[in-house]
C-alpha cells in the first residue's frame, strides 16, 4: 500500500481536482490523505479570529467570500445536476456549522472546529467527484483513527484504528482521507498544526508499514536551494532522512518538518513530486543513499530572535547552562542554535509567543541582549570530519556577510548560520553559486 498526500493547491480548484483524480485512479492499492482546498484555512484562522474578536460583519464577509469559492469549485465540478446538488448539500452542512457558531461563547475548542472543516470539505468533494466518474474509494474518516496525546501522535491507537478502518474494505484499492486533523487526549477535535498534512500522511504510512510515502506538491521536488528567491535552484533526487530533516526544519517548505521521523522510524521511504509535472523524478528521500555529494542543499528559517546572555557567574562554574535552558524548558520554547563562550551564551529561538516572559526571567542570570529579524542559513550535506574544508569554503564564500554565530559540528549533516534577514537573499545566492556552480565567482 502507498500513502499519496496532495497538498492545497493540488486541490485548489475544480480542475485541479479532476487531476489528481486521474493521477490517483488506477490500480496500485493506496490511501490518499489530502489538504484543505488553497486558501481554505487559512480563511477558518481569520473566521476563528473573527469570532473571537466578536467582529460579527468580518465574520460575515469572509464566510460569504470562502462560500462563493466553494460554490464556484462545486459548478465546475460537476455536470450532473444530482451531484452538484449532492456536493451543495455536503458543503451547506460544514458552512452551517461555521455559522452557527455562538461567537459570544467562543472558545479554542469551537476554533480548532473551524479548523477542521476544510480538510473534511475536500476529501468530501473528491470522493463525491469519484463516485461520479463510477470510481470505488471509501472515505476514511481521519477523526475515527488520528489521536495525539500531549500534542504527539498516539502511535499505538492510531496502528490499530486504522488497521480496523482499514480492514473493513478488503477489496478496496482506493481509501481518501483528510490530513491535519485529529482527536486529541480530551475527545476533543484538534489538529496537527499549519502544514500537518504531510505530517499526516506519513503518521499513516508509519502506521500501516506503507511501501512509500508520496507527497504530491506543486514543485518538481526538493530543490537544492530557495527558488523563490535564488537564481539557478535546482532539484535533488535523492536525500537520507536526516539531509531532509534538516532542510525541512530549517525552511524548506516543501515539508512539514515533523514529517520526516515516522517514516525514518519505520525505514519508509518519502517521494516528492509535482502534480503538474508527475512525469519528473522529484526527489527520494530514504536511509540508503547512494550518491556522494558532500553538499546537498541549503535552506534559511527566518523570523530568528538571538539571546544573548553574558555572565561572569559562568566561569568556571557548573549547572548554569542547565538553568537558562529550564526557562525555555517552562516556556515550552525550543532553542535552534547555540554558541557558548566561556563567560556568554548565544542562542536563537524562532517560538517568540513567550519571549517577554523568558527575557525577563533570564535577566536573572547576567547582561541579556536580544536581537530580532534573524535568519538561519543552514548548509546540509555530509560532511566528515576530515572534510573541514566545506567550513572553510562557506566562510570563504561569506566573507563580505556579517555573520552572527555559527554552528558546526552538531551533527554531520549540517552548518548553521546566523544573519540579519536584510542578508538573507545575497547570502544565499552566494553560497549557491560558490558551493554548487563550478565557475561561479
Ligand atoms: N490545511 C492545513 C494548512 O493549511 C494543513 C495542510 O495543508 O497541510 O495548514
Ligand atoms: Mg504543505
Amino acid at each position: 500500500m502507498k500513502i499519496l498526500k496532495f497538498g492545497g493547491t493540488s486541490v485548489g480548484s475544480a480542475e485541479r481536482i479532476k487531476h489528481v483524480a486521474e493521477l490517483i485512479n488506477n490500480d496500485e492499492k493506496k490511501i490518499v490523505v489530502l489538504s484543505a482546498v488553497s486558501g481554505t484555512t487559512n480563511a477558518l484562522v481569520e473566521l476563528g479570529n473573527c469570532a473571537n474578536q466578536k467582529n460579527k460583519a468580518k465574520f460575515e464577509i469572509t464566510l460569504r467570500t470562502l462560500r462563493e469559492k466553494y460554490e464556484v469549485v462545486i459548478s465546475e465540478l460537476f455536470d450532473d445536476l444530482a451531484y452538484q446538488a449532492q456536493a451543495e448539500e455536503y458543503i451547506e452542512n460544514h458552512f452551517a456549522l461555521i455559522q452557527s457558531a455562538d461567537t459570544d461563547n467562543f472558545t479554542t475548542k469551537e476554533e480548532r472546529i473551524f479548523l477542521a472543516q476544510g480538510e473534511l470539505m475536500s476529501t468530501r468533494l473528491m470522493h463525491l467527484y469519484l463516485r461520479s466518474l463510477g470510481v470505488d474509494a471509501v472515505l476514511l474518516p481521519a477523526l475515527e483513527f488520528m489521536k495525539t496525546s500531549d500534542g504527539e501522535p498516539d502511535t499505538d491507537y492510531i496502528e490499530t484504528e486504522i488497521e480496523k478502518v482499514v480492514n473493513k474494505f478488503p477489496n478496496c484499492k482506493l481509501f481518501i482521507t483528510q490530513g491535519y486533523i485529529c482527536m486529541n487526549e480530551f475527545d476533543e477535535i484538534d489538529n496537527l498544526k499549519r502544514g500537518g498534512s504531510d505530517y499526516s500522511a506519513s503518521i499513516i504510512g508509519a502506521a500501516i508499514k506503507a511501501d512509500e510515502i508520496q507527497i504530491w506538491t506543486d514543485i518538481d521536488g526538493m530543490h537544492n536551494n530557495d527558488p523563490r528567491i535564488v537564481d539557478k535552484t535546482f532539484p535533488v533526487h535523492e536525500l537520507s532522512f536526516e539531509e531532509a530533516a534538516e532542510l525541512a526544519y530549517f525552511g524548506a517548505k516543501i515539508l512539514h518538518p515533523a514529517s520526516v521521523l515516522p517514516a525514518q522510524k519505520e525505514n519508509i521511504p518519502v517521494r516528492l513530486l509535482n502534480t503538474m509535472q508527475p512525469e519528473k523524478q522529484g526527489t527520494l528521500i530514504r536511509a540508503d543513499v547512494t550518491h556522494d555529494k558532500k553538499i546537498t542543499a541549503i535552506a534559511a528559517k527566518d523570523g530568528i530572535v538571538a539571546i544573548k546572555i553574558r555572565s561572569s557567574r559562568m566561569l568556571l562554574a557548573y549547572g548554569f547552562l542547565r538553568k537558562v535552558f529550564e526557562i525555555f524548558e517552562k516556556y515550552r520554547t525550543p532553542i535552534d542554535m547555540i554558541t557558548t563562550s566561556e563567560v556568554a551564551i548565544s542562542l536563537t529561538i524562532d517560538d517568540t509567543s513567550n519571549l517577554s516572559k523568558i527575557l525577563d526571567e533570564i535577566d536573572d542570570f547576567g547582561n541579556v541582549e536580544s536581537n530580532e529579524n534573524q535568519t538561519i542559513i543552514c548548509v546540509v550535506g555530509r560532511f566528515l570530519q576530515d572534510d573541514a574544508n566545506v567550513a572553510v569554503k562557506v566562510l570563504q564564500i561569506l566573507k563580505d556577510i556579517p555573520i552572527r554565530m555559527i554552528s558546526y559540528g552538531g551533527s554531520k549533516y549540517n552548518i548553521s548560520l546566523l544573519v540579519h534577514n536584510d542578508y538573507k537573499a545575497k547570502a544565499l545566492q552566494l553560497l549557491n553559486d560558490g558551493l554548487f556552480f563550478e565557475n561561479a565567482t
